[in-house]
């Protein structure tokens, strides 16, 4: 294995061995695992389980950053709220998630 697999350099120009690399943000998700159907959903009974991670997950904040739904018209999950065309779609009494807590440790 040529040395150069076993080094990642950052925009830093810092070298972490491979196995130290920082995992990406994504291996958090608390949603990971959720069929497309719930992440992706326009509807708030079939997001029911993605909104529900949302509420103990800890990179709420970077998701909603890196997936801006008002810029890229997003449709699905994201956050802990459920977007269409990157508006938020309100959900009904007793389907938002408790956003009250936060979980971030890899924000
Ligand atoms: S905030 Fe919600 S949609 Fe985003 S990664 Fe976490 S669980 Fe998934």
């Amino acid at each position: 294995m040529p040395a150069s697999a076993l080094f990642h350099v950052t925009s830093h120009g810092d070298a972490y061995p491979a196995a130290a690399r920082p995992a990406d943000w994504r291996t958090y998700a608390a949603c990971a695992g959720l069929p497309d159907e719930t992440v992706f959903a326009h509807r708030p009974g079939p997001a029911l389980p993605a909104l529900r991670a949302c509420a103990v997950c800890p990179v709420r904040r970077r998701c909603l950053e890196t997936v801006a739904p008002a810029e890229s018209w997003f449709d699905g999950v994201s956050g802990g709220r459920l977007w269409r065309n990157g508006k938020e779609v309100r959900l009904p009494a007793g389907l938002a998630p408790d956003l009250t807590v936060d979980h971030s440790d890899h924000s």
